[in-house]
């Protein structure tokens, strides 16, 4: 049986993208809400909370698992590790 090569990050990066999406859609909602209701209110507190999580998975699981160098900034279209060069999601060294 060959090494099981570590789905980390492409989870990880999964997540992220469902995380952005939901928090994109809360915020249109709250946009749409009449102005100063409690509604309006409660999707843009959600919209932040979801932004927050966003981060958070990022940061737990965004990261290179050949180096653990995070990646964070341009985490949904990064194909290589910067540090290592290796591929993110086959582990073949890029060059
Ligand atoms: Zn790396």
């Amino acid at each position: 049986m060959k090494a099981k090569f570590d789905r980390t990050f492409e989870y990880g990066r999964k997540m992220a993208k469902s995380c952005v999406l939901f928090a994109v859609v809360l915020c249109v909602l709250g946009l749409f809400m009449p102005q100063g209701t409690y509604l309006q209110v409660i999707l843009i507190a959600a919209t932040l909370a979801m932004l927050a999580a966003t981060v958070v998975v990022m940061y737990k699981f965004c990261r290179c698992p050949y180096c653990g160098k995070r990646i964070m900034l341009g985490v949904l279209r990064v194909k290589s590790c910067p540090r290592c060069r290796r591929s993110l999601t086959t582990g073949k060294k890029m060059k």
